[in-house]
C-alpha cells in the first residue's frame, strides 16, 4: 500500500480515535505513518546512501523486491517486544506507539492479501500473455492503473498484467 494510503486511512482512524485519545491521537498517527522509516533505514544501509530521493526510487520501481529485512518494524517479533515493553513499563507512549504500528501492519497484510488474489485471477485470465507486446511469458506481474479510493481500490477494472520490461516502462512514463 502506498504511503499517500496510509496517511488517510491512518489520519481517518485517528479521526475516529480523537474523543478518547484527546491531544494523545497524534502519537499512534505518527507512528502509524513512520513505521516505514525502516524501508528507509534498510536502503540507507545496504545502498550506501542516505538519499530519500534515492530510497524512493528504489521502492518506486515497478516491482521492488519485498525483502522482510527491509520492514524490520513490521516484523512480528519487534512488534511482540514493543507489546512486553509496554506492559512492562506500563508506557502509555509505547502502547500508543504499538497501536499505531499495529494499525499499518493490519491494513498492508490486507492489501497483500487483496493483491495476492488480484494476481492469481488475473494471471489466469491473461494466460501468461502480456497484453502490451503479446508476447508469452513464465510469469506477469500486477500493474495498478488507477488507484481507487479505498471502497473500490481492489476492484479489477483498476489493474493489468504486464510483463516485466512493459512493467517497468509503464512505471516511467
Ligand atoms: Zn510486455
Ligand atoms: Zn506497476
Amino acid at each position: 500500500m502506498r504511503t499517500q494510503e496510509h496517511v488517510k486511512l491512518s489520519s481517518a482512524a485517528a479521526l475516529i480515535a480523537l474523543p478518547w485519545l484527546k491531544t494523545d491521537v497524534w502519537i499512534p498517527l505518527a507512528a502509524s505513518i513512520f513505521i516505514d522509516v525502516d524501508h528507509y533505514l534498510w536502503h540507507a544501509v545496504v545502498h550506501r546512501t542516505l538519499s530519500l530521493k534515492a530510497a524512493l526510487r528504489y521502492f518506486g520501481q515497478a516491482d521492488p523486491p519485498q525483502l522482510p529485512e527491509a520492514r524490520l518494524l513490521h516484523h512480528p517479533l519487534v512488534l511482540g517486544l514493543l507489546l512486553l515493553l509496554a506492559v512492562r513499563t506500563h508506557s502509555r507512549l509505547l502502547a500508543l506507539i504499538l497501536v499505531g504500528f499495529l494499525f499499518h501492519v493490519s491494513l498492508d497484510v490486507f492489501h497483500v492479501k487483496q493483491m495476492g488474489y488480484l494476481k492469481r485471477t488475473l494471471s489466469e485470465q491473461a494466460k501468461n500473455v502480456c497484453p502490451q507486446c503479446e508476447q508469452q511469458f513464465a510469469a506477469l506481474q500486477l500493474h495498478t492503473v488507477y488507484y481507487a479510493p479505498l471502497f473500490d481500490r481492489y476492484n479489477p477494472q483498476h489493474f493489468v498484467m504486464l510483463c516485466p520490461a512493459c512493467h517497468e516502462r509503464a512505471h516511467q512514463i
